[in-house]
């Protein structure tokens, strides 16, 4: 994983003024200083802002197929290749397509979890592609259990159903992860997956297409590369992968296999380009098995290794080393439980009975025989560690000479280093020794992570033992791919029979040539953290808020004579605090009393709330230099007509209690006919206060 998105708030440029606070207007001295264009460009400056933000997820402009001349010498029938997602970073909702004539196949549908926005807890690839040639759609074929390689399964499979195939313990993810998922599925949904040996190198038939798989080390069990014979050639796609000589479960990648498949021909090579900037060969994981047996011999109290879930055979490790040192082991975590559950269920731990035992129960064992294996090594809210550094919780309380192994290292640019950094501190504080990788030469104690993906030369040997006619770099930053086609160049793959394509870019290739000849939708939809899919306007919106905040102004309006009958009512969330800039609200009231008095009965409705838009912004621009967004809410009280708000005020307009004949509502509820327009506009106001301190909390304020 390496999720690559530059961060929120990074593009805007810091502002002059931006912290005053009103009580003059901003600039130089004396008033209506910046003109109205000012402000108005201001406020278009903050949407195309939030735009900019948003688009670097959901890639504006992509929904459109688009075809580019080609010029293939032949016209026999082309293969295409089409990365949906995971061409723009590893990590990055990862999601091939292969598609030939009458039949498709979807390798890997993952999701991105590094994105970065307001109440968005991740990204899948758009599909609509995918479900304009559902027809096709034969399967899906999973490379490994990674999130960001299924994670999207949910999402799109009950919308595009197939069978989906993979290794057992590949399946065992799929099924765990729709289990887990928050929403209902749709009626008459039924996942349906299919388990495939990937040490027999058995094939199976799907549409025009032959499908195997092939053993691979990685850093979770059950890692395959997919082969797919198509009519055109054999393709390879590696999935994540490195070439650990030693793996702690002693299943080798089968490299026998991939040679033997190189040496029958390989049309092209599909392969992940995560690390490929770093030289040399990835260590084996078994060079960390003897630093975590020194740390439970010599640790005094407590130990706390927090590790990703998935990393079933350094788990096992783990609970080696510990049941060689006398001591039980505890999991905490909602993830580490599911998966490893599921991996015990199918064969792929071996726990001595009576090593586990329920973290509720962890604090009754004497310290130095308990390991607790945990979520949080990224330093994710809400996680284990994170809330034992905390101490929040429910059973474990931190304390000195407990001791934590941090057996991960930051994902690159997730930000996440910062957050590790001050749950570190927090556990130091509190006396805990903590034992992480990057300082483990001057803790004088072994490594404690190793990356699963491959360095330069073994990237280099795969290529070496697929001999692919063309090579297509894949699940990886542009820069990271173009590293990678280097190494083929340098294999002896000609420059020619090379592509560095983005998402959405179609691939196509016959026996002797390829080349990119249009294009797809592409993007990503946003989740939210109950697994609904959450509107790019919401999200802008969202953004708009973080950035400059709200200003609501309600106005109470006598229907009659166009006069205010309370005094303007102002709201502001997350743009200045109020009780600070007593003189702009004054002024403000000031400002939207003439509004009304000048407006209100010259225009309708809809006009006079829009020029009340502009007004405010461009009068809070002045006082300011910022541009919240500003929602005018405009109560027109009392029957009659005669003006020219006698119109139907629009629906969602609050018309409070007067029916479109411009007569107050008849009984019901606390509107009487008897009352006076005064009255019934005073309760308002009282009702809306209330309701408004409730909502909002105590800084509400009311005039
Ligand atoms: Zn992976």
């Amino acid at each position: 994983m390496e999720p690559n998105k530059p961060k929120r708030n990074q593009s805007k440029p810091p502002r002059p003024n931006g912290n005053n606070k009103g009580g003059k207007p901003a600039g130089n001295g004396n008033g209506r200083n910046s003109s109205r264009g000012a402000a108005i460009r201001a406020q278009k400056r903050n949407i195309e802002d939030a735009n900019k933000v948003a688009s670097q997820y959901l890639d504006a402009g992509s929904t459109k197929t688009e075809t580019r001349k080609a010029n293939f010498i032949d016209d026999s029938p082309r293969l295409k290749i089409i990365g949906l997602g995971g061409m723009d970073g590893g990590g990055s909702k990862n999601m091939m397509l292969v598609e030939y004539q009458n039949d498709a196949l979807i390798i890997d549908c993952g999701t991105d979890l590094g994105v970065d926005l307001p109440g968005i807890n991740y990204g899948i690839a758009d599909f609509s592609y995918v479900k304009s040639i559902q027809n096709k759609i034969r399967g899906y074929v999973i490379t490994h259990g990674h999130l960001d390689h299924i994670g999207a399964l949910p999402h799109i499979l009950p919308e595009i159903p197939a069978p989906v195939y993979g290794s057992r313990f590949t399946i065992g993810r799929v099924e765990e992860i729709f289990q887990n998922f928050g929403l209902p599925l749709p009626d008459g949904f039924e996942l349906q997956t299919i388990i495939m040996n990937e040490n027999t190198h058995e094939k199976l038939k799907v549409g025009e297409f032959f499908v195997e798989l092939v053993r691979i080390t990685h850093s979770i069990p059950g890692s395959t590369c997919v082969v797919i014979d198509t009519p055109v050639g054999r393709i390879i796609n590696t999935g994540d992968f490195r070439l650990d000589p030693n793996p702690l479960d002693h299943e080798r990648s089968d490299v026998e296999r991939l040679e033997q498949l190189g040496n029958e021909g390989v049309l092209a090579l599909l392969s992940e380009s995560t690390t490929t900037e770093r030289p040399g060969r990835t260590p084996s994981e078994s060079t960390i098995e003897q630093s975590f047996m020194d740390i439970m011999k010599q640790a005094p109290g407590r130990i706390f290794v927090a590790i990703f879930s998935t990393n079933v055979n350094r788990i096992q490790m783990i609970v080696n080393a510990a049941v060689a040192n006398n001591k039980k082991i505890a999991l905490d975590g909602r993830s580490m439980v599911s998966t490893l559950e599921m991996a015990v269920r199918n064969g792929f731990m071996k726990i001595p009975k009576g090593t586990f035992v329920p973290i509720a129960s962890a604090n009754t064992l004497p310290d130095d025989q308990i390991v607790v294996v945990c979520t949080g090594g990224q330093g994710e809210p809400n996680s284990a560690l994170m809330k034992m550094s905390e101490g929040a919780h429910r059973f474990i309380k931190m304390k000195e000479q407990d001791t934590v192994i941090l057996s991960s290292t930051p994902i690159p640019e997730s930000g996440n280093d910062a957050k590790i950094g001050l749950m570190v501190d927090d556990l130091m504080r509190k006396g805990v020794h903590v034992f992480r990788h990057e300082t483990h030469d001057i803790d004088g104690c072994g490594p404690l992570h190793v990356s699963g993906h491959a360095s330069q030369d073994e990237f280099k040997d795969m290529i070496r033992m697929t001999k692919p006619k063309f090579f297509i770099p894949i699940y990886g930053a542009y820069r990271s791919k173009q590293r990678h086609i280097e190494l083929a160049v340098e294999e002896g793959i000609p420059r020619k029979n090379t592509v560095n394509a983005e998402n959405g870019e179609v691939i196509e290739l016959n026996q002797n040539q390829m080349q990119i000849t249009g294009q797809v939708p592409h993007g990503t939809v946003l989740v939210d953290q109950t697994g609904a899919i959450v509107s790019n306007v919401v999200v802008k919106d969202r953004v708009l808020l973080a950035e400059e905040g709200l200003v609501a102004v309600v106005l109470t309006v006598d229907k009659r004579n166009g006069n205010l009958l309370t005094s303007p009512d102002i709201i502001s969330r997350g743009f200045i605090y109020m009780r600070d800039n007593e003189e702009m609200m004054n002024q403000m009231r000031l400002e939207l009393r003439r509004a009304v008095q000048q407006r209100f009965k010259r225009v309708d409705l809809d006009r006079f709330k829009q020029e009340l838009r502009e007004h405010v912004t461009h009068f809070l621009f002045e006082y300011t230099q910022r541009s919240p967004i500003v929602i005018p809410v405009v109560n027109v009280i009392g029957g009659g007509g005669g003006n020219k708000n006698g119109e139907r005020p629009q629906e969602g307009q609050q018309q409070n209690g007067q029916r479109s004949n411009g007569r107050p509502a008849p009984s019901g509820d606390d509107h009487e006919p008897s009352k006076t327009p005064e009255q019934i506009a005073q309760e308002q106001q009282d009702k809306f206060q209330a309701m408004r301190e409730r909502l909002l909390g105590q800084d509400a304020r009311i005039d």
